[in-house]
Formats: C-alpha cells, structure tokens, sequence
C-alpha cells in the first residue's frame, strides 16, 4: 500500500484571502457514481459541475485541498485561446482552424456564467494585454491583431504603439503592445472553490485528501484511493496530475517546469494610477515571460521564472524582486508579503492533452501555462463526449503528442537546457 499524506493550501496571498474554508471529507469505503473524477483543480472540478449540471451522479477525488496545485496558486490571467494553436492548425488544417476561432473564449463564457450563476465571489476583471519586450515582437502582434480584426474581433481589442504605451502602463521597458477586453483576470482559488460549492450543491460528491492509487477504464472502470474504491461508468484523470496510474501513454507527455509569484504589499491609489490604471492583466512576449496583474486589494502579483535550472529558489521574493522594479521602479520599497510557486505542466507540441485512454478512461491535462481559459474548455469538450457529443473531443484526439523518450531520468535537464535556449532566443 502507497504511503499517502495530503497536504494543505501552500502559503500565497491565494491562500491568505480564500472566501469558502469547507473542508470535505475523506473517502471511505466503496461508493458508485455515473462519473469518478480525479484532480480537484479547475479540470475536474469544471468537469464534474458540468457532469451534475447534465443530470450525472459525479465523485471527485482530490489527494490534497479543492485547488491545492496550479489551479490555487496562478496569475490568474483569463487568456483568450488555448496553448499549441499553431500545431492545432497545422495537423488539422481547416477543421483546426474552425475549432482554434471557436473555442477561443468558450472557458470565459463558463467561467462568467457560472460566476454570475452561483455567486462566486472571485474578483473577475476584463482587460488583458500582451506587451511587445522586443521591437520584433510588435511586428507579430501587429500581425496577430490585423488577422484577429479582420475575423471581426475588432470591437474588442485594441493595438498600443509604442509611443502610446505610457497611457496604459507606467514603464519605458515595453515597444508598445495588444489589448484584448475580452480577457481579463480572476482570483483562481476562489473562482475554484466556488465551482466545488457549487458541483456540491448539485450532488457531486467531494472526497479531499483522497489521493488516487490505481485506477482502471473498460468495461467495468474503478479508482482506487488509500481506504476507498469507486465504481464509475467514466474515469476522467481530470488536471495537471503527474501521476500514470500505469498509462505507458501518459510517459514523457507532461514536464513540470516551476513558475513563481511575488505579491507586494498594497499599494497606494496613486501608484496605480500610475502604474496600471486600467487594471489589465498583462503577459510579455518572450517565451520564458513576465506576467503580472494588479490584485483586488491593489497588491502588484509579479509572476515569472526565478532561474533556469527548473529547481526551486531558496528565496523566491529576493530572486523575483529585481525584475520586478527594472519594470516598474515605482515599486522599488515596496514589501513583499507573499511569495509561492507552483508547476506549470509544459507538453511539448503546447496542445492541451484531451484524449481517451481506454474506453470510458478520459484524460484532459498539459495547457503549458494557459490552463484558467483551456481547462473550463477541456471540461465541457470532455463531458460533451461522455454525454455522446464527440466533435470537438474526435479532434483533440486525433492530435499528434510527442512523448519525450527517457523523461524520468533527464526531464529536468532537458527542460533547463530549452529554457536556456529560449531565455536566449528572447534576448535578441
Ligand atoms: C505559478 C503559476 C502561474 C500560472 N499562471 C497562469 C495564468 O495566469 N493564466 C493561465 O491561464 N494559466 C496559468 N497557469 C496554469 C494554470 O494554473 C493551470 O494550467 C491550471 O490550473 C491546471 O488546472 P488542472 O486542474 O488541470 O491542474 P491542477 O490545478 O494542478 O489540479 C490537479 C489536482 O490534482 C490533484 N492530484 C494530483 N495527483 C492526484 C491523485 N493521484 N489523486 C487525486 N488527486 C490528485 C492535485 O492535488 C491538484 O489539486 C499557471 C500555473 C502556475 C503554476
């Protein structure tokens, strides 16, 4: 028997400003479901709301705290799109095309419904920008905004010259950049919490500190935990769980790379208006990017990588810190009083894993860092095809993932060596 321990909410300001402590309990025993979901993040929860919503009887299993992983500890950027379009277009040609512009901002429609249907109090903002860190970054968000305008997004996105930028944010670093007021940015934990209060109000039955051991599809799927067992019509290994069950398929498919935040003190009003005064949640271009947003207490939520050696830093906030004021040297005292990390699941073609297993053993996981929009996505893609509607899913699953031979020995070498080149690659 696997030694299990589960654990609680890692210390970030997440943590620290949560609005829902229900604690649910332990499995036991043997109990029956239409669905068995495993993974308490935005995957599977999303799904097993969507599961209850249509009527399904849904377990959710979930080895630590509902939003434990990166679901709970994000930037919480609400991006349009998903990871990988370019591949997606490129191995489906026109069917990928059609499916990139329509699902482009189906998890912010899910997540705004769901937010206004059931109250959750997660401090959803509109207002998301990419800003160019090189000149020939604008050259391609130029581009992008011109094909995205010409599509008829026009009334909702909004292209920053240069010269311009000032208006939008307060730092000179930045060769203009790309609105789009569609996307905008969340408190995750909360947004997660609340879709688990939700899914529980419906039915769904929430085990914590249940942390799968074995599982298996067919004719007869189970899923086992420590001192418990469900009996499901569907399995869904429902998130970023790095965990095989034994799945040769699910080898080499995810590496984790560490991402990290630090959360100032709040700010004054002024230096807001200074430094963000349309609340835009924003991302830089580089491939080993910055990402930051203004929190609804005014704190600056300064994400990004701490080193290229895929290892957690001894300090974050003291590796995070100086990149933080050579943006915005308004910040230079301000205290940091939160900082955390988590993995960001990085598949190597970027297109979200939707697949079948076996029968009646689904899998949705691997958004290589763009999970808040792409999970509540994979969700509804995966429970449309459980529910027999299978268009979108037949397309994710016809998708070509590289498996990276030997990962288990080399994985974090090989990822510290492609962050080095593209680090690299960045700076010219
Ligand atoms: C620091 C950071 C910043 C990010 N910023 C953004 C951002 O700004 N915007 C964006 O779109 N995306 C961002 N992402 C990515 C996004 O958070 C993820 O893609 C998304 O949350 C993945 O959700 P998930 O449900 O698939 O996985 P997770 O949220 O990781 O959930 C998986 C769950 O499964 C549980 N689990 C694991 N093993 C087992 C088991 N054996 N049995 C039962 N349960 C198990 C874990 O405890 C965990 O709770 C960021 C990620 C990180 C780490």
């Amino acid at each position: 028997m696997l030694a299990v321990t589960s654990q609680d909410h890692i210390q970030s300001y997440y943590a620290a400003t949560v609005n829902d402590r229900t604690r649910y309990p332990a499995l036991e025993g043997t109990v029956k479901a239409d669905v068995c979901v495993v993974g308490g993040g935005f995957s599977g929860v999303a799904t097993a709301l969507t599961m209850a919503e249509r009527g399904r009887s849904v377990v959710l299993l979930e080895a630590n705290r509902i939003g434990w992983g990166a679901s709970g500890r994000n930037g919480g950027q609400m991006i349009g799109g998903i990871s990988g379009e370019a591949t997606i277009e490129r191995q489906l040609g026109k069917a990928g095309a059609k499916l990139v512009r329509d699902i482009r901002y189906r998890g912010h429609d899910i997540i705004e419904g769901r937010v206004a249907k059931y109250g959750i109090a997660c401090d959803l903002k509109h207002g998301w920008m990419e800003v160019a860190a090189r000149p020939r970054h604008m050259a391609a968000l130029r581009a992008h905004f011109d094909e995205r305008v010409s599509e008829g997004e026009g009334d909702h996105l909004e292209l920053v010259e240069s010269e311009d930028l000032r208006r939008v944010l307060g730092t000179s670093v930045y060769h203009g950049g790309f609105i789009d007021r569609r996307s905008g940015h969340l408190h995750g934990l909360n947004l997660c919490l609340g879709e688990a209060r939700a899914a529980a109000d419906l039915g769904v039955k929430i085990f914590e500190d249940s942390q799968v051991v074995a599982l298996e599809g067919g004719a007869k799927p189970w899923v086992k935990t420590e001192r418990g067992r469900v009996e499901a019509g569907t399995v869904v290994i429902g998130g970023e769980i790095f965990d095989r069950f034994g799945h040769e398929r699910l080898k080499g498919l995810m590496l984790p790379t560490g991402s990290y935040i630090i959360a100032t003190e709040p700010l004054s009003e002024a230096v807001v208006a200074e430094i963000n005064p349309q609340d835009l949640a924003v991302c830089d271009s580089n491939v080993v990017l910055d990402y930051y947003r203004l929190s609804a207490d005014r704190r600056m939520l300064f994400g990004g990588r701490c080193n290229y050696s895929n290892r957690d830093p001894e300090d974050i906030g003291a590796s995070m810190r100086p990149r933080m004021v050579e943006i915005f040297p308004q910040l230079r005292h301000s205290k940091i009083d939160f900082a955390w990390g988590g993995r960001i699941a990085i598949v190597m073609n970027r297109v979200p894993v939707i697949e079948h297993l076996e029968p009646n053993l689904y899998v949705l996981q691997g958004y290589s860092g763009h999970g808040v929009n792409a999970t509540h996505i994979a969700a509804e893609i995966v429970s449309d095809a459980i529910c027999g509607v299978t268009e979108k899913f037949d397309l994710f699953d016809r998708i070509q993932h590289t498996r990276l031979p030997l990962s288990d020995l080399f994985g974090n070498q090989m990822l510290a060596l492609g962050m080095l080149y593209y680090r690299l690659r960045d700076l010219f």
